[in-house]
């Protein structure tokens, strides 16, 4: 389980009410217990609080002209609810192009889960905080503009490239890391995956296929990371989906993982 210093407790104080009472920034960091846990399902390939035989389809970069509402077909014909992780100004500008907005209008209606991706697909650990928020913010208030008052608060943030939450290696956490999380924690929980499809590297969908199933053979489960901007995803995703439920996985959500982890949704966690 990530683990945070917590010499910025005032920070993650905001997810994480007790913890204010038990930071003291003025101690030596040498000495410090790491003791802050933030919000995040990270990217271990077998999720301790999870049932092997569960799966969760995840696709970012959201919306595109081309394959995104192919990818709601698919996803329509096969009676699977997914999440949808969402760029304002990526693939397609939202906040000039009508279908791109009515893409998104599509994607809550037909009961997907909508996360934030970012506005622009930045690598956050480059910006400063303020830049941070704006991303952030951006597309809350995109989406909320879009939607209305029924719009879901996009609790579910995933930073582009997974970035810097990927970083649990030795010198963990990094000051991006910190820089990052302090600032994605006001809005939501971080999603990370368990599997990778690496569909952007694929010119057809037996690759994409090929690289989810590996992973799978052995002994991943849990959070998948596709994109829903590429005819290979696409085109894999309907047999992907059969003979992912013909191995017996149960396709759930984003929200089941968060669910499972926590004991209560990203809503319930990040207090909105
Ligand atoms: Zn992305």
């Amino acid at each position: 389980m990530p683990t945070f210093h917590s010499w910025q407790p005032a920070l993650f104080a905001i997810s994480f009410g007790v913890l204010a009472a038990c930071g003291d920034a003025s101690s030596d960091l040498n000495d410090q217990e790491p003791r802050i846990d933030p919000l995040m399902l990270d990217f271990a390939a077998r999720p301790s609080y999870l049932p092997d035989h569960f799966i969760a389809l995840t696709f970012d970069d959201v919306p595109d002209w081309n394959h995104t509402a192919r990818v709601l077909d698919v996803l329509n014909e096969k009676n699977v609810t997914a999440t949808f992780f969402i760029n304002t100004s990526n693939w397609s500008n939202v906040p000039t192009e009508a279908p791109m907005q009515e893409l998104i209008r599509r994607m809550a209606r037909e009961g997907h889960e909508l996360g934030n991706h970012t506005a622009r697909h930045p690598h956050l650990g480059a910006l400063s905080a303020a830049d941070i928020e704006h991303e952030i913010a951006t597309v809350e208030r995109l989406t909320a503009q879009i939607l209305g008052p029924a719009a879901p608060p996009l609790n579910l943030v995933r930073a582009p490239y997974g970035e810097p939450y990927r970083d649990h290696v030795p010198g963990f956490p990094t000051p991006e890391f910190e820089k990052v999380a302090s600032v994605v924690a006001r809005h939501g929980v971080h999603i990370g995956w368990a599997i990778d499809a690496f569909d952007y590297t694929c010119p057809d969908a037996a690759c994409v296929t090929n690289n989810v199933m590996q992973r799978v053979d052995a002994g991943a489960y849990g959070i998948v990371l596709m994109h829903g901007v590429y005819a290979a995803t696409v085109d894999a995703l309907p047999s992907l989906i059969d003979t992912l439920r013909d191995r017996g996985f149960v396709l759930g959500t984003v929200e089941d993982a968060v669910e499972a982890r926590y004991g209560a949704s990203s809503r319930e966690l990040v207090g909105r």
